[in-house]
């Protein structure tokens, strides 16, 4: 048996779709990302659903439109992708760094405010694998400083709090579509957000800051670039795609809950790894993949562990190699240091993610389980 760490799940119905797109004459500014936009914000519930190119340039549009800028502070969970640092790095704000909860590897809550400065504008949360962070507390804490919340939301798809989906708990929640997230567009992104004054103002900015769209120009020329803006947008092939994709997401979703749980339990009996939470106290996830930790004596063997994984054929994952805090660029611009966020550390450094997606079945999460069993008694 091989298990691939991800495979998009692309059949008849996707192919169809773009291939009609690419029979016609619109390829972008066209009824498909318009059409994609109604169907994500009516799975989400989400009042607004503004389409953009991939994830990354969903929140830089957020942040560059809360005109972010040097002198500017957002914390940003040091456990996450690059991202999330990045899209604030390049409105030249600082990114202020939060260590992780160790059951669940979201930010802790509790070390929020001690990050607080006057010059903090903005909070960025990320839903680690598909656990929602702990909303109640971080909202309560982003209320009292007033601060603007950005739900990253690209590995949550489906994840709620309380019955409200990830993404509108805060003031703007970012998804991607890129190929191993729960659904694909290739690449694509989507803002979600309960403010229509915020998603006018991102459809202006991830066009050019045109006041018109194509479209919507009945004499080709005549319109007015009223802002600075990005080209941002998400074409009609990808639009195509996430139609087809969203309707398979309650399948997927189901898929990835059987795959979690059996994992699990498969897991349970492995001496030398601990699991991150499954769940919590009125949160939903929506299982990415399955984190393990390795014990003090495994960590060191990672890498060897992962290439025997491989050969065994299981295919694994990182999720992520370091917290982002420690990554080069971010120690060197910013002066972040490797003995600072050592909950982060002590998941991204030990950590090993195996596959749950819906491209795999019970009988494989049986299969990984039995192959990791072998391969940390051969290192040990
Ligand atoms: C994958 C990922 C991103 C980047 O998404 P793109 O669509 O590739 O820009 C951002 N944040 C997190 C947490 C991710 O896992």
């Amino acid at each position: 048996m091989q298990v691939p760490f991800g495979r998009p799940i692309i059949e008849e119905a996707e192919k169809q779709a773009v291939m009609d797109v690419l029979n016609g004459p619109i390829l972008v500014h066209g009824p498909r990302a318009k059409q994609f936009e109604a169907d994500f914000a009516a799975y989400t519930g989400a009042p607004h659903a503004v389409s953009v190119s991939n994830c990354t340039a969903g929140m830089h549009l957020v942040y560059f439109h809360l005109g972010l800028g040097p002198g500017d502070e957002v914390i940003v969970p040091a456990q996450t992708h690059t991202a999330t640092a990045h899209a604030v790095a390049l409105t030249g704000a600082t990114p202020v760094f939060v260590d992780a909860e160790p059951h669940t590897g979201n930010m802790d809550p509790a070390l929020i405010e001690a990050a607080v400065t006057p010059r903090t504008k903005a909070l960025a949360v990320v839903h680690f694998l598909g656990l929602p962070a702990d909303m109640n507390a971080i909202m309560a804490v982003a209320r009292r400083h007033n601060l603007f919340v950005v739900e990253d939301c690209a590995l949550a798809i489906g994840a709620k709090v309380d019955g409200t989906h990830v993404g509108l708990l805060g003031d703007a929640g970012v998804f991607s579509f890129y190929p191993v997230k729960h659904m694909t567009t290739a690449e694509g992104g989507m803002v979600i957000t309960r403010h229509g004054d915020l998603a006018d103002a991102l459809r202006l900015k991830r066009a050019f800051g045109v006041d018109r769209t194509a479209e919507e120009r009945t004499i080709p020329g005549t319109y007015e670039v009223v802002c600075l803006g990005f080209n941002y947008r998400m074409n009609e092939l990808a639009a195509a795609m996430g139609i087809e994709q969203i309707k398979r997401m309650p399948d997927f979703l189901a898929a990835r809950d059987r795959n979690d749980a059996a994992l699990r339990k498969a897991l349970a009996p492995i001496r030398g790894i601990r699991l991150l939470d499954r769940e919590a106290p009125g949160r939903t996830p929506s299982f990415y993949c399955l984190s393990v930790i390795l014990d003090e004596e495994l960590a060191p063997r990672r890498f060897e562990l992962v290439e025997k994984l491989k050969a065994n054929g299981v295919g694994t994952s990182v999720y992520y190699p370091k917290p982002v805090p420690h990554m080069q660029y971010y120690k060197e611009r910013y002066g972040n240091r490797d003995d600072q966020f050592p909950v982060a550390a002590s998941i991204s450094y030990r950590s090993i993610a195996l596959p749950v997606g819906p491209h795999l079945d019970e009988a494989a999460m049986l299969f990984i389980a039995d192959r990791l069993t072998s391969c940390i008694s051969e290192i040990r």
